[in-house]
């Protein structure tokens, strides 16, 4: 955690592992003005990582600020970071946010933007959910309308609700938990997005009000290369109870099937298990 050794880079500079500290006062700790990317490097190279700096990018123009380090420079000390680790398969973390400064109100406009990038190893996410499908409860929040909250952002603040219904899961028992969206339909995972297979095709909720997994639009990818139909659309949870298959997608997650969602049952399948080997050898390719 905060005691160990190893390096992290702060605003352009390698820092000991233990002084990669911020000030209490701190805009982002009270006012949740940070951004985030989760990464994996395999094999020494970061997945899509050019898209996760612009992600980021986007993500703190949502919460109008601007990174004060390029989508390049971004690139650079994201490479430095793993070097310095040592690490050629890793979890990576880049966070914004806006420091302490003479703004202590909710505007914080003269307050200085920081940049920290972190690498460490990280397993599978699920655990062993990933061979046997994971459980999930189904959560009491609603993932918010795009006239609430800039949804597509990355943004810290939208987790508040996914650690709450992370927590009321794990205590029953499940993984993870499952957001219906404001209007009642389907949404994703605390932190990751989600497919269902019936009758050879897959159907996955739009993504007009939560962020629009990169891996899951890579593996949307995949599997229309396998010349597999796949239906974004809005998914009524009682739909859940026709469906065979599900997984999860995410850069942590990965492809991990879901083996429960409440009372609905699910089969780790044969597409599941395909498109998880498919998308594993081309992280790795
Ligand atoms: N939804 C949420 C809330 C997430 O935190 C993540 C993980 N970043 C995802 C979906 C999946 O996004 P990605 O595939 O880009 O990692």
């Amino acid at each position: 955690y905060d005691d160990r050794d190893g390096k992290i880079w702060m605003d352009g500079k390698m820092v000991d592992w233990r002084d990669a500290n911020v000030h209490i006062l701190t805009h982002a700790m009270h006012y949740a003005s940070s951004v985030f990317e989760g990464e994996r490097a395999y094999n020494g190279k970061i997945f899509k990582s050019r898209q996760h700096s612009e992600r980021l990018h986007y993500s703190a123009g949502e919460l109008d600020f601007e990174i004060p380090f390029s989508v390049d420079e971004i690139e650079t000390a994201k490479a430095l970071v793993l070097k310095e680790a040592g690490l050629t398969d890793a979890y990576v973390r880049a966070i914004a946010w806006r420091g302490a400064g003479p703004d202590m109100g909710v505007a914080s406009a003269r307050n200085p933007v920081h940049l920290a990038i972190a690498a460490w190893e990280w397993g599978a996410y699920y655990g062993d959910a990933k061979m046997k499908g994971a459980k999930l409860d189904i959560s009491k929040w609603k993932r918010p309308s795009p006239e609430t909250i800039p949804v597509h952002a990355k943004a810290a603040g939208l987790y508040m609700i996914c650690t709450t219904s992370k927590h009321a899961a794990e205590a029953k028992g499940c993984s993870d938990a499952l957001f219906m969206d404001y209007r009642g339909y389907v949404a994703e995972a605390t932190g990751a997005n989600i497919f269902f297979v019936k009758d050879g095709e897959v159907h996955t909720p739009l993504a007009d009000c939560f962020l629009n997994g990169l891996t899951r639009q890579t593996v949307i990818g995949l599997l229309k290369d396998k010349g597999i139909a796949v239906h974004e659309r809005h998914i009524m949870p009682d739909e859940m109870e026709g469906f065979e298959q599900c997984w999860l997608t995410g850069t942590a997650a990965e492809v991990t099937p879901v083996g429960q969602i409440g009372d609905y049952h699910f089969e780790v399948g044969a597409l599941t298990r395909d498109i998880a080997e498919t998308y594993e050898k081309l992280v790795r390719s």
